[in-house]
């Protein structure tokens, strides 16, 4: 097994399981063989190998004979815990100095500190979790949107290793055709059917294609879409961005990979997070488009994942609006064309003036009109309209790389069969699928892959 070629997997480790700093309660986990034994030799009240799993004990925790606090303990015991392996996990009072105090105590009785993310590979190497069901758990920690949270949990329960599985098969079943012919290759018969093999790689196509594009609104999902709102001074950047802001602000600690000085700003709207760039430039109601160069305006612009133009449309000409357009759809950006203040001239002429442009929303930013439907087309948008939330969603970048992979082999298996190629070349192809699945869940995998994942996890996880 893997976990034999890795290092140090025998040691019993120790971490807070908690946040670090103060609290009510912190909980320290120990786990491996030796953490039953560790927390005996500090716990006196009793014999903690005489108690059934899975049970909570009240007692004090005593190092070298200085009681530090009072604590309850939860046993688990192996293989039913969260690593399979033998777990204690010490419900201390939250007190820095404290935990500080316990964790010493269990290194000097015989454990070390663990890894990052150590508990969630001992887990996957024990065969409790799949590769992508581990990754799940990092992501669970880190979500912080309904649609993030869903992701993650779907994940963690096994739905996106489910379809990879049932993809395997009948990958599998493609080969096991193959490979019959090639043990009768002397005969010149054909025991798989072209048609059947056909169906088998359509189908299999479909469903990493169908994976690949969820990655679009993975990314959403998990890191947010980048927005910029721009349009002419005057246009009601600022009105726009205070109304939605005071409406759906999100609070949001840290996004991984944004950059603090140029975002300033989210929003969370119907669990996905809009994260406005620049929002210093609306509000110091500066002319994007002017005072920092089309050209500038263009690599800002470029960067969003969605752009929220908005124009006054009594100001603006048709011939003005359209050029604009015209901009956005040659540089292939995804624009929504919004025009505000309708409340002065009326909504109807206004329809009437820019009736040759399509898609516009007409708003009041400043009366508050029409801003909910504003939020459905931005959400609209960003989220891919053939893929719903219910769907198994790809949102890990590894995994979506692998995929790619495994939709090129399939594309070569294809065009294997449309070239007649022999039975062998197309199960090399088809080998290549099923290492790249393999990737994925884990089933091939390697130590430094598997150092690079769990690295990323938080310390007691
Ligand atoms: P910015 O330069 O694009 O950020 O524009 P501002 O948000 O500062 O708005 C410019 C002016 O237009 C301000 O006086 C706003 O009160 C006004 N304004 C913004 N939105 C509306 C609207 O929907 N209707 C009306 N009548 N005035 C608006």
């Amino acid at each position: 097994m893997l976990g034999n070629n890795l290092t140090g997997y025998d040691d019993t480790i120790v971490a807070l399981a908690t946040a670090p700093g103060i609290g009510a309660i912190a909980v320290i986990r120990l786990n491996g063989t030796k953490a039953i034994d560790i927390c005996n030799s500090l716990f006196p009240a009793k014999d903690l190998h005489q108690q059934a799993g899975h049970t909570l004990h009240f007692g004090s925790i005593v190092d070298r004979g200085r009681t530090i606090d009072e604590v309850v303990v939860s046993l688990y015991k192996a293989p039913r815990s969260y690593t399979g392996e033998e777990i204690v996990e010490i419900s201390c009072h939250g007190s820095p100095y404290i935990q500080q105090q316990i964790i010493d105590a269990c290194i000097h009785a015989g454990a070390r500190m663990a890894k990052p993310g150590e508990y969630t590979l001992r887990a996957f190497l024990n065969g409790k979790l799949d590769l992508t069901q581990a990754e799940s758990v990092a992501d669970l920690i880190a979500s912080n949107s309904a649609a993030s949270h869903q992701t993650a949990m779907q994940q963690m329960r096994g739905g996106f290793s489910k379809e990879l599985y049932s993809l395997r098969e009948q990958l599998i079943s493609f080969s096991a055709l193959i490979e019959l012919e090639l043990d009768f290759s002397q005969e010149d018969v054909e025991f798989a059917d072209r048609t059947q093999l056909y169906r088998l790689i359509n189908e299999a196509n479909e469903v990493v294609q169908h994976l690949v594009d969820s990655f679009r609104m993975g990314n959403v999902i998990k890191n947010g879409v980048n927005t910029a709102i721009v349009g002419k001074p005057n246009a009601g950047k600022s009105t726009l961005l205070n109304t939605l802001l005071n409406e759906n602000r999100a609070i949001v600690s840290d996004i991984a990979g944004t950059t603090r000085d140029t975002i300033e700003e989210v929003l969370n709207i119907q669990g996905v997070l809009f994260r406005l760039i620049d929002t210093a430039g609306i509000r110091e109601s500066a002319d994007v488009i002017e005072s920092i160069g089309v050209q500038k305006t263009m690599e800002k612009i470029r960067e969003a994942g969605v752009v929220l133009y908005l124009f006054d449309v009594n100001e603006t000409s048709l011939s003005e609006l359209q050029a604009q357009v015209d901009t956005f759809v040659n540089e292939g950006i995804n624009y929504l064309l919004i025009g505000n203040k309708t409340d002065i001239n009326g909504l109807a002429a206004m329809q009437e003036k820019f009736a040759t442009v399509e898609g516009i929303l007409y708003i009041s930013a400043k009366q508050h009109e029409h801003i909910q439907e504003l939020k459905d087309r931005l959400v609209q948008k960003v989220m891919s309209g053939d893929i719903n939330t219910e769907d198994t969603i790809v949102t890990n970048a590894r995994h979506y790389a692998a995929l790619q992979e495994v939709l090129k082999a399939l594309q070569d298996v294809r065009f294997g069969l449309d070239s007649q190629l022999p039975g062998d070349l197309l199960s090399l192809d088809i080998r290549r699928c099923l290492h790249y699945l393999g990737e994925i869940t884990g089933q091939i995998t390697n130590e430094d892959q598997l150092d690079f994942i769990f690295s990323k996890f938080c310390i007691g996880k």
